[in-house]
């Protein structure tokens, strides 16, 4: 659907986790040129309705495919479509391997990379491409100066907070990111999944507050005494639902090489402590 004139959200496919909504991918038209942010997942049945959007939205054929960041459920189609149009992939220099290494080897290759501070004129329309790790290292935001609006992929979300792992992201870039976010001053935020968020310095507050509150969690629970992963999740994530345990480790272990990075926690035996 057109969101504002030029501006075009796709939403496709199934829930990647429970209780979080579709991924978006969005269409940027240009007088000149057309951009596609993110795809959806390697499904055939979102390939052709993607495919059927596209044929219908107008404006200049889309030429490249500028992929937020590594996760399957915004690059898993890109394959398909590159096959299907011969759109170019780009993406951060630094999900440039993952991108690639979760392919079926013959699939789709990544065209071109960039760093962060690149922009393109799509004739009315100018996308500035803005580094913003922390989901993932190589996650990037996308701004549109001359609508004051903001794409951010898994960075910013409506409906939920962001998942960083330690295996692929890092909590104090990610909590850096959102303040650089926030210090843009955006009108809107078309986030990765979920509808508009039309309120974007509150939304970006919120999630400010509530890494804060996590880390004075975690800062508590090792006042406590040392302690392992496991105790130190089951200090500060209480009700959590069956089934998450291990996600929760991961946002623990996020906060704990973030605290040990700053000097604040220390790893000794096997069990973390305050500094
Ligand atoms: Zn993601």
């Amino acid at each position: 659907m057109e969101l504002e004139p030029g501006i075009h959200q796709l939403t496709f496919g199934r829930e990647p986790i429970p209780g979080i909504p579709p991924p978006n991918a969005y269409l940027v038209v240009g007088s000149k040129a057309s951009l596609l942010i993110d795809c959806g997942f390697d499904e055939e049945a979102d390939h052709q309705e993607r495919m059927a959007y596209l044929q219908q939205a107008g404006g200049p054929p889309v030429t490249e495919l500028l992929l937020t960041h590594r996760h399957q459920d915004h690059a898993g189609g890109a394959a398909l479509l590159a096959n299907a149009t011969g759109v170019s992939i780009t993406c951060h220099i630094l999900e440039r391997k993952a991108i690639e290494g979760d392919r079926p080897a013959g699939r789709a290759e990544v065209f071109s990379t960039f760093e962060g501070g690149e922009s393109q004129n799509l004739g009315g329309l100018t996308v500035q491409i803005v580094h913003t790790p922390g989901h993932t290292l190589g996650s990037v935001s996308l701004f549109i100066p001359e609508r004051n609006a903001l794409f951010t992929a898994d960075t910013v979300l409506g409906v939920t907070t962001s998942i960083v792992r330690p295996s692929e992201g890092d909590l104090g870039l990610y909590v850096e990111s959102l303040e650089a976010l926030q210090a843009l001053n955006t009108r809107v935020i078309y986030p990765g999944h979920g509808g508009p968020i039309t309120d974007p310095a509150s939304r970006i507050r919120m999630l400010l507050d509530h890494r804060l509150r996590r880390e004075e969690a975690l800062l508590e629970a090792l006042a406590n005494g040392p302690g392992t992963i496991k105790a130190l999740r089951e200090a500060v994530y209480t009700n959590l639902p069956a089934g998450r345990e291990k996600l929760a480790e991961e946002q623990v272990q996020s906060g704990l090489n973030k605290l040990v990075k700053e000097g604040r926690a220390a790893l000794r035996d096997g069990n973390y402590t305050l500094a």
